[in-house]
């Protein structure tokens, strides 16, 4: 079966958010090489708008609307940074927003996405069906449903990262990226392919809810219940349709991460990088200080893929 996306998709999203999206910082931690003994590039999408790399997706899925669809609006559902991204590609493009999220959300998710201008409809995230809730609302009022993942043109545009991150490093020999639905890494590893063949892409996610690992090493999707983790980002219960696909052919392993390691990780983060990330954008970089996988003597890349977290909850967290 053809993937659903390809290199060349990834490049017209990027000349799509030219302009628009920020082209995010590269940053090297001598004291990570020290302790790994690998070159590490962390590209830092905890510094893109609206605090993590959603927002390409999100308006590279927004801007290729017809004017028509653009009048009647837009809806998502979201446990939080799909939401904000959404919100905010929708306001730039003076479209109206519906945004379908769990009651029980980061407060600091849910204020900017109705600072964004959208309406916020919510839902109990361990009993009702999301994606019913919204796909009834979107046909109800002829908004178009955008899904944080399993949309051809918000893997394109997550995929961007990638591609920014290789035209500033040159070939990598790893590339370590967190997943929840699968977006950002089959975006991802479609851009390693062309830009960098060789490179090895691994997948890092919660191990509360390891349903990707498992996916990949069956050959199939495998669906899990949604897992209680503090990678609020990555609560996601199975891989799409359109992901899995490219997960199983371009991605080479996928290991976990519990969530002590991700409090480690974003400790050294705001302490030694002077950065604040949150637990699911903590994945890819506790994967690599752990040793999870062998990377003593490579180039790799380390997505930080967002940065919202209540200041008070990552306080709690580091005391
Ligand atoms: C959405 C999100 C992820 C997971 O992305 P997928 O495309 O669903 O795999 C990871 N980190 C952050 C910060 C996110 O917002």
């Amino acid at each position: 079966m053809a993937l659903a996306i390809s290199y060349e998709d990834i490049a017209a999203a990027h000349r799509r958010l030219q302009g628009v999206a920020h082209r995010t910082p590269v940053i090297r931690s001598q004291t990570v090489n020290g302790l790994t003994g690998a070159s590490v590039f962390f590209k830092c999408e905890n510094f893109q708008r609206m605090g993590a790399f959603k927002f390409r997706g999100a308006y590279n899925a927004l801007v290729k609307l017809t004017d028509a669809q653009k009048r009647l609006g837009v809806c998502a559902f979201s446990s939080g940074n799909h939401a904000q991204g959404i919100a905010l590609s929708a306001q730039i493009l003076g479209m109206n927003a519906t945004i379908v999220m769990p009651q029980d959300s980061p407060a600091i998710k849910m204020a900017a996405t109705r600072a964004y201008g959208a309406q916020v409809i919510s839902y109990d995230r361990y009993r009702d069906d999301r994606e019913a809730i919204s796909r009834q609302l979107a046909h109800e009022q002829g908004m178009t449903l955008i899904p944080p993942y399993d949309h051809a043109d918000v893997m394109a545009g997550q995929g961007t990262a990638a591609k920014e991150l290789f035209e500033e490093t040159g070939p990598l020999d790893l590339l370590l990226v967190c997943l929840g639905g699968g977006g950002l890494i089959s975006g991802c590893a479609v851009a390693a392919a062309a830009l960098s063949p060789g490179c090895r892409v691994i997948g890092v996610e919660p191990k509360a809810g390891n349903d990707a690992q498992q996916s990949k090493r069956l050959g199939r999707i495998v669906r899990i219940d949604t897992p209680r983790t503090i990678a609020d980002g990555a609560q996601t219960q199975a891989l799409g349709q359109l992901t899995f696909p490219i997960i199983d052919a371009l991605v080479s392993d996928i290991v976990t991460v519990s969530d002590a390691e991700l409090i480690d990780a974003m400790r050294f983060a705001a302490a030694r990088m002077k950065i604040v990330v949150e637990p699911t954008g903590a994945l890819a970089m506790a994967a690599a200080l752990q040793s999870k996988v062998e990377i003593r003597g490579l180039r790799v890349g380390v997505i930080i893929s967002g940065g919202n977290i209540d200041i008070a909850q990552l306080a709690s967290y580091l005391a």
